[in-house]
C-alpha cells in the first residue's frame, strides 16, 4: 500500500467527550447562517501577535492570535507581567467583538505555549519540564500541574495552552526530547488524560475559562518523536503499527478526555508531511478516533507541504487542518483561501466543517460569555500553593543514579560548597520555553518568587546550623565537607537543541575538570546534572561520588534541596522516588535505546533510580576513566549490571591472569565476607584460580590467576566473571570496580 497513507481500521477507536451537545450545535449553526465567507475563512486563521494589532480585526476577522516563542505582548526586553498580558488579550477580544454591518462578531481565541506552567509571564510558577514529570511516574501530580498551569494562564487573560506534548521520543538527540514525558508510550498514555483534564476541567462542564481552565492542544500529531536521527521536523519512517502503538499512544486517551484541539506535526510520516496527510488528520483523527475539536497547524507548517507556501495552502485545509498557524503571512493566506473557496478548489463544506469545530470549541470554553473571573485575579500567578506543587514535582522528578559512600543525604550541619555557574541561575534550571523561546537571556530578576538550587541548599543547610558557600569555579577559602556541583545543558528549544551525538560536551568539558579538581583535593563531590535528556556522561559520573539527574526543574530549586539535604541527624527528609522515563546511554553512540529490540544495553535501564535505602548500590564506571587507561589496554571488554543491587554485577575479561581491584568501605572481614567471585560461564573458567584478597579498608583485590584457564573455549577469547556483592551481610557502603590490569 502507498507510503504515508494510513488504514483507519487498524487504529484504536476513541470519541471526543463533552464537545458536542445539541445546545452548542444549535448555537453554532445559527451563528454560521449569518457568517460571510470572509468571516468563516477568518476564523481559520491564526496570526502571531507581533504582526497583528487589534485594529486589524476590523478588516480581517481572524479566529485566533498566538504569542509564540519570543512574542511576549510588549516584545523585546520588556518582560511583560501578567497585567500586560491581560491588557493585550482584552484589547484583541474587545476588537473582535466590535459590531460591524454584514459581519458576525466572534470572540477571538488567544493561544500560547504554556508548556511548563504559564512560562510566558514574569513571576509565574515554572514546573519541571515533561522529562522530569515522566520520571515522577505520578499521573495525579500531572493533573494537579495541569490545573495550576491553567489557572496561571487564564489569570493572564489567555484562553488556550499549546500543550500537552504527547511525543514519545525515540532518539534522544532530538532537541524536543524534554518536552516529552517518556520514551515509553505507557507513561504518555497514563498522563495524557490527566494533563488534558487538569488544563481543561471535566469534559462537557462548559465555561471552562470562567473556572480558571483553558483549552489544551495535544501535539504534535503525529510521530514528532520518531524522526530519523532525532532531527526536528524530519521524517518518521516507521511502520503504521509503530505509529499507532508508540507515537499515537496518547491521542485516544486525550480525545476521550475531551481535548479541544490537536496540533499537527511539522514532521512527515513515511515521507508525507503531516500537514498534508488527509488519511491521518481526517480519516484517523477525526474519523476513527472521533475527534470533534479542531486541528491547528504548527508555525507555518502548512508551507512545508509540497506545492504550498506560507501564503497559500489549500492542501493543508483539504487534508484536515482547521486553523492555520500563519504567524506573518496571514493577510495573503486569508485572501488566497477566500479565492480558493470561490474558485471551488476548496469546497465550502470543508470550510464549514472547520469553522463549526472552531466555534464549538469557543462556545465550550465559554468565550461567548462576558464574565472572566480568573482574568487578573490576584494571588493566582506564582502563588504559594502552586510553588509548593512545583517543588513537590521537583522532588519527585529527581533520579539518583549514584550514591557511593552514602555521600547523600548531605548532613545539614556541615560546610557545603555549591559550585557551578548554573547553581544560582534559575534561567539555567528552567530550560527552553521560559520567557523566551530558547530560554536564553533570562536573569534571576525575571523569576520573582522563584528559588535557585543554590538558594534552596543554602536555606536548608543554614537553617540547620551548617554553612554554605557559592563558587562558580570551585575555588574556596575554607575546605568544605562536600561539594555540590550543578552543571549540564544550557537551555534550548526545538531544532536548536538537536545534537549529533549524545556525548555531553558543554563548555569543552570544563565541568569534568572541575569535578576532578575538587575530588583531587579530597572533597566528596555530588553532581546535580541539568539536562533535557539522558546524555553520555560516564566520565562525569565516575568523577562524582553521587550523581543526580535533575532535568530542567523550573523555578522551584528548593525541591532539589529537600531531597539532597538531610536533617540535623543526617537522615533524609525526603527520599528519591524518581525513576528514569528514558533509558540512559552506555555509549555516546546509543542515541536510540529501544527496549523492544535487542540489543538493549543501557548504562542505566529505563525505570532505574536509587532510593536512599539502596545507597549501597553499585555504579558501573567507565573503566578507562577510573583507571586512566583505555579499556582495551586493560583487557577489559565490557561491564554489565544485572538489575539493581543486590543483583550481581560483573565484567568481562578478555584475557586471564588479571587482577581487578575492588574498592569498598567496610572492614576487612566485612568485605571479605561480602564479596564472592563466581564464573558466569563455567566452561570458560574451569580450573581457574580465583581469589579475593582483601588488602585493607578501602581496597580489595580480586585476582584471577589464569594458569589453568581454558580461554580457547570461548570464541572471542573472553572470560566472563561475575562479582556478587551480598548486601544483607555487607558493610554499609558500596563496592565498585575501580580499575583493571591485564
Ligand atoms: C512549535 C509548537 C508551538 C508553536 C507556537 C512551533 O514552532 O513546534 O510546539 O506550539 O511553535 O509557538
Amino acid at each position: 500500500s502507498a507510503r504515508g497513507v494510513a488504514h483507519p481500521e487498524l487504529w484504536p477507536a476513541a470519541k471526543s467527550k463533552g464537545l458536542v451537545d445539541a445546545k452548542t450545535e444549535a448555537f453554532v449553526t445559527s451563528l454560521m447562517t449569518h457568517m460571510s465567507l470572509e468571516d468563516k475563512v477568518g476564523q481559520m486563521i491564526q496570526a502571531d501577535i507581533s504582526t497583528v494589532t487589534p485594529a486589524d480585526l476590523a478588516l480581517y476577522p481572524l479566529g485566533s492570535i498566538l504569542a509564540g516563542g519570543d512574542s511576549a505582548p510588549a516584545g523585546g526586553d520588556d518582560r511583560a507581567g501578567a497585567d500586560r498580558w491581560v491588557e493585550t488579550a482584552s484589547a484583541f477580544r474587545t476588537a473582535s467583538l466590535a459590531e460591524r454591518p454584514g459581519h458576525v462578531a466572534i470572540p477571538i481565541l488567544f493561544g500560547i505555549d504554556a508548556v511548563h506552567g504559564n512560562n510566558n509571564v514574569v513571576g509565574a510558577t515554572l514546573f519541571p519540564h515533561n522529562v522530569g514529570l515522566g520520571a515522577a511516574h505520578d499521573p495525579a501530580l500531572v493533573r494537579r500541574i495541569g490545573v495550576a498551569t491553567a489557572q496561571e494562564t487564564a489569570a493572564a487573560g489567555i484562553d488556550w495552552a499549546f500543550g500537552p506534548t504527547l511525543a514519545v521520543p525515540q532518539d534522544h538527540r532530538w532537541g524536543r526530547t524534554y518536552e516529552g514525558y517518556s520514551e515509553d508510550p505507557e507513561i504518555v498514555r497514563q498522563y495524557a488524560g490527566e494533563i488534558v483534564q487538569g488544563l481543561q476541567g471535566q469534559p462537557g462542564a462548559g465555561q471552562a475559562l470562567q473556572h480558571g481552565h483553558v483549552a489544551a492542544s495535544a501535539k504534535h500529531f503525529l510521530g514528532d518523536g520518531g524522526t530519523t536521527g532525532g532531527i526536528d521536523q524530519g521524517d518518521t519512517d516507521v511502520s503504521e503499527d509503530e505509529l499507532i502503538h508508540v507515537h499515537g499512544a496518547g491521542y485516544p486517551v486525550a480525545i476521550n478526555a475531551g481535548v479541544m484541539t490537536v496540533m499537527a506535526s511539522f514532521s512527515s510520516w513515511q515521507g508525507a508531511k503531516m500537514h498534508g496527510n488527509k488519511s491521518l488528520l481526517t480519516d484517523v483523527l477525526k474519523g476513527r478516533m472521533g475527534f470533534d475539536g479542531f486541528v491547528v497547524g504548527d508555525w507555518n507548517g502548512h508551507g512545508q507541504v509540497p506545492g504550498c507556501t506560507a501564503e497559500s495552502c489549500p492542501a493543508a485545509i483539504l487534508a484536515g487542518v482547521d486553523m492555520i498557524m500563519v504567524p506573518n503571512d496571514w493577510k495573503a493566506l486569508f485572501t488566497n483561501t477566500v479565492a480558493q473557496v470561490k474558485s471551488g478548489e476548496i469546497p465550502l463544506a470543508r470550510i464549514d466543517d472547520a469553522v463549526r469545530r472552531i466555534l464549538r470549541v469557543k462556545a465550550k470554553l465559554g468565550l461567548f460569555e462576558a464574565a472572566r473571573p480568573f482574568e487578573l485575579k490576584d494571588g493566582v500567578i506564582g502563588n504559594a500553593e502552586h510553588r509548593a506543587l512545583a517543588r513537590e514535582a521537583v522532588r519527585k522528578s529527581l533520579v539518583l543514579l549514584k550514591n557511593n559512600d552514602r555521600v547523600l543525604p548531605l548532613k545539614a550541619k556541615s560546610h557545603v560548597l555549591v559550585v557551578g555557574e548554573a547553581a544560582g541561575d534559575i534561567g539555567r534550571q528552567a530550560g527552553g520555553w521560559t520567557l523566551s523561546w530558547q530560554g536564553t537571556g533570562n536573569r534571576n530578576s525575571d523569576f520573582p518568587g522563584g528559588q535557585s538550587i543554590y538558594d534552596g541548599i543554602r536555606q536548608a543547610v543554614t537553617s540547620a546550623g551548617g554553612t554554605v558557600d557559592l563558587s562558580v569555579d570551585g575555588t574556596f577559602i575554607t575546605k568544605p565537607d562536600v561539594a555540590v556541583v550543578v552543571f549540564g545543558e544550557t537551555p534550548y528549544a526545538e531544532f536548536q537543541g538537536d545534537i549529533p551525538s549524545l556525548e555531553f560536551q558543554a563548555g569543552d568539558k570544563q565541568d569534568l575538570a572541575l569535578l576532578k579538581k575538587l575530588k583531587a583535593q579530597g572533597i566528596p563531590v555530588v553532581s546535580v546534572f541539568l539536562s533535557g535528556r539522558p546524555l553520555w556522561v560516564n566520565p562525569e559520573i565516575n568523577a562524582s561520588d553521587a550523581f543526580v539527574a535533575a532535568w530542567f526543574p523550573g523555578s522551584e530549586g528548593g525541591g532539589v534541596a529537600d531531597v539532597l539535604v538531610g536533617d540535623a541527624q543526617g537522615h533524609p527528609r525526603f527520599d528519591f522516588t524518581g525513576k528514569l522515563s528514558y533509558s540512559w546511554p552506555r555509549t555516546a553512540a546509543q542515541a536510540t535505546l529501544n527496549r523492544a529490540r535487542t540489543p538493549y544495553d543501557p548504562l542505566f535501564a529505563y525505570g532505574y533510580g536509587l532510593r536512599y535505602a539502596d545507597a549501597r548500590a553499585t555504579l558501573v564506571p567507565q573503566l578507562s576513566e577510573v583507571s586512566g587507561v583505555d579499556a582495551a589496554a586493560a583487557n577489559i571488554d565490557t561491564y554489565f549490571v544485572k538489575g539493581r543491587t543486590p543483583a550481581p554485577w560483573g565484567f568481562v575479561l578478555r584475557q586471564g591472569a588479571a587482577a581487578v581491584p575492588v574498592l569498598g568501605d567496610g572492614t576487612a572481614a566485612e568485605m571479605a565476607g561480602a564479596l564472592a567471585l563466581r564464573p558466569v560461564d563455567a566452561g570458560g573458567v574451569q580450573g581457574a584460580g580465583r581469589q579475593l584478597s582483601w588488602t585493607g579498608k578501602g581496597e580489595a583485590a580480586i585476582a584471577i590467576t589464569g594458569s589453568t584457564l581454558d580461554l580457547t573455549r570461548q570464541a572471542n577469547g573472553a572470560l566472563s566473571l561475575q562479582v556478587d556483592y551480598r548486601v544483607d551481610e555487607a558493610p554499609a557502603g558500596t563496592v565498585w570496580l575501580a580499575s583493571g590490569t591485564g
